[in-house]
């Protein structure tokens, strides 16, 4: 798990996070890279989460390409043949 910062913002900063907005208690942080939301309203877990996702996706991809690989080398080929 990263942990991200709390950094204050002000309410019309580009990356106010909307739930802070909509609390509209005076207090604004921006969100976290690669969420909606700022660590207090779950941003850092979001962020976390797409972290790990893209990190299986990426896994994954390797996988398929090595399978790919796999069928179609030549001895592959000639152990069926
Ligand atoms: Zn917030």
């Amino acid at each position: 798990m990263t942990r991200y910062p709390l950094v204050h913002c002000d309410f019309d900063d580009e990356d106010c996070c909307s739930v802070c907005r909509e609390k509209n208690n005076g207090t604004y942080y921006k969100v976290v890279e690669g969420s909606e939301f700022c660590p207090r309203h779950g941003g850092a877990k979001q962020a976390n989460k797409r972290k790990v996702e893209a990190a299986n996706q990426y896994r994954l991809s390797v996988w398929q390409h090595r399978l790919n690989e796999f069928a179609e080398s030549d001895s592959i080929k000639s152990l069926r043949a």
